[in-house]
């Protein structure tokens, strides 16, 4: 999810420098270093020590579908839906990606017939994450082709459609929107946890796609998870991550087997304090984020943001509201072009045109570091 890396908030990649009066801040990408707070309060839990003799072979399980899955992780990945109740993982194999990014290029392929005459058409309902249609298209593929807002997806030909709810860029949740004979669904759930949303049931769809980017913001570790429910696709997806990596790195699935165990006892243990509380760290700080976002814009003549219902959580077990990963910023009246008035002010933002929808529109990461987001929220406040 980045356009250009190099450009960071006044800092290089790993290391803090202090942010300049005048810096640019860089919220185009979704890079969620709000949550290295709490890991260097809580990291030491989750520390590993891999001696050089460890994970040589390319085999993690040669009896499981997914022959390179860690079993230690696909027994903290189910444990961690089961604790929190946002997904269904009886009966599902788990494949794990470099990345979600890869499971999508996987699922892409396992849902292609390999035959067809054309190639199969991939829709999302606008505004849709823009990384679709960038990677379905990258290597102009044979099998399956970008066929844009799922909404006026008019033809009868079969068709994949991606269903991303909590939804990037605007935080809705969403169901599918087509429903015709031979269409395939791929539920990418990277933000239904309970820092960003209500959890109202577990999800229950034939694939879904999960990161450890967004759940716990271990974004570079590069592991990403899918629950998939028919057999045969769960081996074409392994085959496909065969033949473009062979696998996935056993280092990084260790890692995340040990960052979702510390979550998950962080939760369950009753006599932890709340700061061990990963998910309550997650929703304390959105709802902080949002509140001071919402009250810039509350008197701010220029724009507006989307508003969420509340919902039961069954995690949290009261009323909750969303705080999505991404502030979904409209520009109301005469400004046409929300993106370069915020870059006039030193605010990088990804423009509605990257996600199907109108200039009036960005996308802004609410996942930076607290001083980023205050420096944000100052200068989103002088803009009248
Ligand atoms: N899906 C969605 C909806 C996302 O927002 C992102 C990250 N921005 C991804 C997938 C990719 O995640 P990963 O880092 O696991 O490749």
């Amino acid at each position: 999810d980045l356009t250009d890396p190099r450009i960071s908030s006044g800092r290089t990649a790993g290391a803090r420098t202090r942010l300049t009066p005048d810096a640019v801040i860089n919220l185009d990408h979704g890079d969620p270093t709000m949550f290295e707070a709490f890991w260097r309060e809580n990291g030491d839990k989750s520390t590993i020590v891999i001696p050089g003799w460890q994970t040589m072979s390319y085999f993690s399980d040669v009896g499981n579908v997914c022959w390179f899955l860690e079993p230690e992780f696909a027994e903290e990945i189910k444990k961690l839906h089961r604790l929190v109740g946002n997904a269904e993982t009886r009966g599902r194999h788990v494949v794990v990606g470099t990345g979600s990014t890869q499971l999508f290029q996987a699922a892409l392929y396992a849902l292609s017939p390999p035959e067809a005459a054309e190639p199969m058409s991939v829709v999302c309902a606008v505004p849709y994450y823009s990384s679709y249609p960038l990677i379905t298209d990258f290597l102009k593929s044979g099998l399956y082709k970008w066929g844009g807002d799922a909404c006026t997806f008019k033809s009868d030909t079969p068709y994949i459609e991606m269903v991303t709810s909590p939804n990037n860029p605007d935080g809705h949740i969403r169901q599918s929107v087509i429903n015709m004979e031979g269409g395939k669904t791929v539920h990418d759930l990277a933000y239904y946890w309970p820092q960003y949303t209500p959890i109202t049931e577990p999800a229950d769809h034939d694939i879904m796609l999960f990161t450890v980017s967004k759940s716990t913001g271990h974004a570079g570790i590069r592991i990403g998870w899918a629950l998939v429910k028919d057999s045969e696709v769960a081996k074409k997806m392994t085959k496909f991550i065969e033949v473009n990596t062979i696998g996935v790195s056993k280092d990084s699935q260790l890692r995340s087997a040990n960052i979702l165990r510390t979550v998950r006892e962080g939760h369950e243990a009753s006599l932890g304090g709340e700061t061990d509380k990963f998910f309550d760290f997650g929703r304390r700080l959105m709802t902080e984020r949002w509140n001071k976002l919402r009250e810039v814009v509350k008197h701010s003549s220029i724009f507006s943001l989307p508003e969420f219902p509340l919902d039961y959580c069954n995690f949290v077990g009261d009323m909750c509201t969303s705080n999505p990963a991404f502030a979904w910023l409209k520009c109301e009246g005469e400004v046409k072009d929300c993106e370069a008035l915020l870059k006039s002010h030193k605010i990088l933002t990804r423009s509605g045109k990257n996600f199907g929808e109108d200039p009036k529109y960005v996308r802004i990461s609410m996942l930076d570091r607290d001083e980023v987001f205050a420096l944000f929220i100052e200068r989103l406040s002088n803009i009248n």
